[in-house]
């Protein structure tokens, strides 16, 4: 039995309001490094998802939001980035309690995210439009970028924060309103967020958080006649799913999905560095990244020499609680999770691979009861292994050899996904020839893992549609309208097309 009276009790976020869900029910979020729950969760409800929708929508259409001028919007979304980066410690506190990622990594990535709110707050009043040339004479024609409408965003439990910041901050510039649902694992941060969205002085209804699970919160949101665009990050299942539903309504939709990237050691790689990176690729947030280089492929030439320096540096990394400032692997986020690593780890050794470390759950004494998997490599996977074609979302790597440039891109583009990939070398021509062709969103060369609030992110084949983050993906929450004046003194044939 849970003492409810000891967890930390939310509420949600609609129309300015902090409120239970219509059923006044609840539900637990556990801290994944104590495997047990720590916080209660508005349960959200069909009818909760249409009172936030309505406040968005009305928000959108009337009131105050509308009225601000560009440059007024965007010192508000600025201001919620000051207000982030004031408060980033206590946003990373709660995340890391609710998620279990790293306190080292979070305390950083808070802090960062403040650079959203800025550099689309900054610009939300250089969104123009343009004057056209026209054939036609008499007529005068120029173009406006109009947001959406309400924006739907549907957020997965790795990187809650982050997540939502993608989409809040342009959504917010480009003068939409939005609902977002937080996943039903991690729904304290965003709830968190709301606070500073409030203390900024976003009118009501313009942010809107409705908790709860996808069938009760996410599918009625997204089917609701009043959400516009769909901005979705999570997996490719669901994300097909929700595709489909946004289809039905003829909604816009960004969709950021899941990955197995490639991350491409070539023996003319600094080999230290290469190292490095491949355990950043794999075991930085306990794997469970989208962007995880879960597939090492490693030129022949040097494939034990770098599997024996991948496995001594793997076996040096801290695990235990992720507040620690020396953890450099904390626990699985949820248990469901948790169970599904172990799972793929067990089809690994059927399907035949070997684990040359780790292979199962890590009973460490400072992982206590948490839900920790031993970081583990398994060698002689073969590109065809479920291991090395299924997203497994958890600190395993699969090391694959290949013999030459041509066979690493034939491996590295052979799975359903294309989200990033990472290629070691220092062959100026290799570099760029590889980068041409492998099929992701995102190409590192000596490096993984990095991401800008300047540059587009987002995926090739199934790990998505649409981009999040650079100038240009603002234009994800705008339609672009175009407008024709005549200058004519009398009205043309109206029976003929002008
Ligand atoms: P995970 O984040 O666990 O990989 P999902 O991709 O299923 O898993 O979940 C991402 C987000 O999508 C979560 O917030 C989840 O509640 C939500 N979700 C799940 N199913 C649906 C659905 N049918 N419609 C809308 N949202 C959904």
């Amino acid at each position: 039995m849970t003492a409810t009276a000891t967890l930390t009790t939310y509420k949600m976020y609609i129309d300015g309001q902090w409120v239970d869900a219509a059923s006044s029910d609840h539900f637990e979020s556990d801290d994944p490094f104590r495997a047990s729950p720590w916080a209660l969760i508005p349960r959200g409800t069909p009818a909760d998802v249409d009172r936030a929708v309505r406040a968005a929508h009305k928000a959108f259409a009337c009131g105050e939001w509308p009225k601000l001028t560009a440059s007024r919007r965007g010192a508000l979304v600025r201001r919620l980035g000051d207000l982030i980066t004031e408060h980033s410690q206590r946003l990373a506190e709660v995340e890391v309690r609710d998620n279990g990622k790293l306190y080292a990594e979070m305390s950083m990535q808070t802090a960062y995210m403040a650079q959203w709110y800025h550099y689309y707050g900054g610009l939300a009043d250089k969104i123009e439009g343009a004057v056209l040339p026209t054939d036609k004479p008499d007529t005068f024609n120029y173009t406006r970028y109009e947001p959406l409408g309400v924006v739907a965003a549907i957020i997965p439990w790795n990187s809650p924060l982050l997540l939502t910041t993608w989409k809040l901050a342009p959504a917010l510039a480009a003068g939409n309103t939005v609902v977002i649902k937080p996943s039903e694992f991690t729904s304290a941060s965003v709830l968190e967020l709301m606070k500073l969205v409030e203390q900024a002085g976003f009118p009501p209804g313009v942010v809107n958080v409705v908790t709860g699970f996808g069938a009760d919160v996410g599918a009625p949101l997204v089917e609701h006649p009043l959400v516009a665009k769909v901005a979705f990050t999570g997996s490719d299942v669901t994300g097909q799913r929700i595709y489909e539903a946004a289809a039905r309504g003829l909604k816009h939709v960004t969709m950021e999905l899941g990955g197995k990237s490639p991350n491409i050691v070539f023996d003319d790689a600094e080999i230290d560095n290469a190292v490095k990176g491949a355990i950043s690729g794999i075991f930085a947030a306990t794997g469970q990244t989208c962007i995880a280089g879960s597939r090492l492929l490693v030129q022949q030439t040097i494939h034990d020499q770098f599997l024996d320096r991948l496995v001594a540096f793997a076996k040096t990394a801290k695990m235990g609680n992720p507040m620690d400032a020396g953890t450099q692997i904390g626990p699985v986020t949820n248990k469901p999770q948790f169970e599904k690593i172990l799972n793929y780890i067990d089809i690994a050794k059927g399907e035949g691979a070997r684990a040359v470390l780790g292979g199962g759950r890590a009973t460490r004494p400072e992982c206590g009861s948490g839900w920790f998997v031993e970081p583990t490599i398994f060698e002689g996977v073969n590109n065809q292994m479920r291991i090395a074609q299924e997203e497994v979302f958890g600190p395993v790597l699969s090391v694959i050899p290949f013999k030459d440039e041509e066979e690493a891109i034939a491996i590295g583009n052979d799975v359903v996904y294309g989200l990033a990939a990472g290629v070691w070398t220092q062959n100026m021509r290799r570099a760029l020839t590889m980068a041409e062709k492998l099929q992701a969103g995102t190409v590192w060369i000596n490096t993984y893992r990095a991401v800008s609030y300047l540059s587009p992110f987002g995926g090739y084949k199934r790990s998505g549609i649409g981009r999040e983050s650079g100038q240009e993906m603002i234009k994800e929450y705008l339609q672009v309208k175009s407008v024709w004046i005549s200058t004519a003194t009398t009205v043309p044939n109206p029976f003929i097309q002008r």
